[in-house]
């Protein structure tokens, strides 16, 4: 479901329409139903949303979310309930436009924040590593992107093995929040892991971690535990088949080796 204000001119809705529909089209039929909501002002946007979800007490906390770092470049954000809200002709927006590359910008930031639209809808909360959040929406906007020929996804994995080099940074680095690395660690980094486990156990194994993770913690938020202790450990054991410590292991030794892929 696409909802826009009547004042997002024509080729914007086409543009939001393409990136939500390529992710949608990439992913399939696992990754659930595309839900946008893209208006010129905060206001309706917010009003717009919490019509739908009935949930207005939830407003400031998307107020919040939009004028923090949270929202990526300050004008797409997703809910709890997995629904991407776009902020359009916000500064955001129009800075996007000034970044190198224009609309190019915009749109991977785009396809990056709808993967993690399909996060929350099918994962609830988020109590995910940041390298797994992270690296599994950079490894879905450069996917998705390249199957619609905007991107080399050779070239652009190729650039993060580069940036990766100069890391010292464990993946096993990246589990809090407050992680202590450069900003970039968990996209970087979490791209290659990303990567790597779609290459070992399948593309979708990816939604499997996150459909394993919405299933561990439904009956636990439902009977009101929001702490999600060891939630993410046993959905990673169940959509990939071994511990989090072997993977580790695994993974900085595939680094060792410079990221060859067998
Ligand atoms: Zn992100």
């Amino acid at each position: 479901m696409l909802r826009f204000g009547d004042d997002v001119q024509a080729s914007d809705r086409e543009f939001i329409q393409s990136a939500a529909s390529w992710t949608q089209r990439y992913w399939g039929q696992p990754a659930g139903s595309v839900t946008v909501y893209a208006y010129t002002t905060l206001d309706a946007l917010l009003y717009a949303f919490t019509q739908d979800c009935a949930c207005p007490s939830q407003l400031s906390t998307y107020l919040t979310l939009f004028r923090s770092e949270l929202a990526f470049p300050g004008h797409f954000t997703t809910t709890a309930q997995g629904a991407m809200l776009v902020w359009v002709y916000s500064e955001g927006w129009r800075q996007s436009d000034r970044m190198t590359g224009g609309a190019y910008d915009r749109l991977r930031h785009l396809t990056h924040t709808q993967f993690h639209s399909i996060q929350r809808a099918l994962g609830i909360g988020r109590t995910d590593p940041p390298w797994i959040a992270e690296g599994s929406a950079e490894y879905s906007m450069a996917r998705v992107m390249a199957a619609n020929g905007r991107m080399n996804f050779q070239a652009e994995r190729a650039s993060i093995a580069s940036e990766v080099a100069s890391m010292t940074t464990k993946l096993s680095d990246l589990e809090e929040r407050t992680f202590q690395a450069p900003v970039r660690a968990p996209y970087a980094l979490g791209f290659l892991a990303a990567e790597y486990l779609a290459s070992k156990y399948g593309e979708q194994s990816i939604l499997t971690y996150w459909r394993s993770l919405g299933a561990i913690l439904k009956p636990r938020y439902d009977r009101g535990d929001y702490a999600a202790v060891g939630a993410w450990q046993e959905a990673f054991g169940q959509a990939f088949g071994l511990p989090v410590a072997e993977f580790y292991r695994q993974f900085e030794m595939y680094r060792a080796g410079g990221f060859v892929l067998r």
